[in-house]
């Protein structure tokens, strides 16, 4: 354990992403590839953490929330091909969008791409797309290049060898389990943000040095024991 970040309880865990790469970089301790959960990316997170810091952040993206991608069945996101160009999007009938122009959602930028009313009515494949009654189907996009991480991101947690890649998270997730049962992690023994995190740089010591004896005392391989010496330099001289 590298970082350890102390917060009050209401802070999300996504609110720390830049945090820990900015005091990671500052410390000459940045990673080449940060593997996280849902909670600690977005596009837009994905994005600093490349053009800053050089850093690929690896996780899942969250699901398109569409009622179509939600049923898995019907038009999503994906069935529309957009051209940035041109400023319009293209439905899987082939019909391209009516309007494009700027929306703001819950603080952030979209573009909002909305398709011919009278169109959509007579779609024949209308019930696939929207659940409006009237209304012609509409769609949110992320900006461009953060449109495209989110596309490709999703594309690519789909594949078997991106998940290989990403069962290395399972080991965070153990050390957080092993921190929680043995450690007492969930429940401060002081008052006041500074004990506590006191307390958390503790337990993150305590870990570091258990897996280091761990690995100190592991069974050789070999039917002659070798040195604690002569296995450290094994170690530090394997290829990454
Ligand atoms: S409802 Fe409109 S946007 Fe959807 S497929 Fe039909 S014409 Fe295209």
């Amino acid at each position: 354990m590298v970082h350890v970040a102390t917060t009050i309880a209401p802070v999300q865990d996504g609110q720390l992403t830049e945090l820990i790469h900015d005091d990671l970089a500052a410390t000459g301790l940045a990673p080449a590839e940060h593997v996280v959960d849902a909670a600690y990316l977005s596009p837009a997170r994905i994005q600093r953490a490349d053009q800053i810091h050089n850093i690929t952040l690896l996780g899942p993206i969250a699901p398109d929330p569409s009622a179509q991608a939600m049923a898995g069945s019907g038009f999503d996101k994906s069935a529309f091909v957009i051209d940035w160009e041109r400023q319009v999007a293209i439905c899987p009938r082939g019909s391209p969008s009516r309007s494009w122009g700027p929306l703001r959602i819950k603080g952030h930028d979209y573009i909002q791409v909305r398709f011919d009313t009278a169109t959509c009515r007579v779609c024949p494949v209308r019930t696939s797309c929207t659940a409006s009654a009237e209304r012609p189907r509409a769609l949110a996009l992320l900006p461009r290049p953060l449109h495209e991480i989110q596309t490709r991101n999703r594309a690519e947690q789909a594949d078997q060898a991106w998940q290989a890649r990403y069962a290395i998270r399972a080991g965070c997730e153990s050390t957080i389990s092993e921190n929680v049962r043995v450690r007492g992690l969930r429940r401060t023994r002081y008052r006041g943000l500074a004990k506590t995190h006191l307390q958390h740089v503790l337990t993150a010591m305590a870990c570091n040095l258990a897996r280091l004896g761990d690995w100190l005392n592991a069974t050789p391989k070999t039917r002659r024991r070798a040195s604690r010496f002569h296995t450290l330099c094994q170690a530090l001289l394997a290829p990454t």
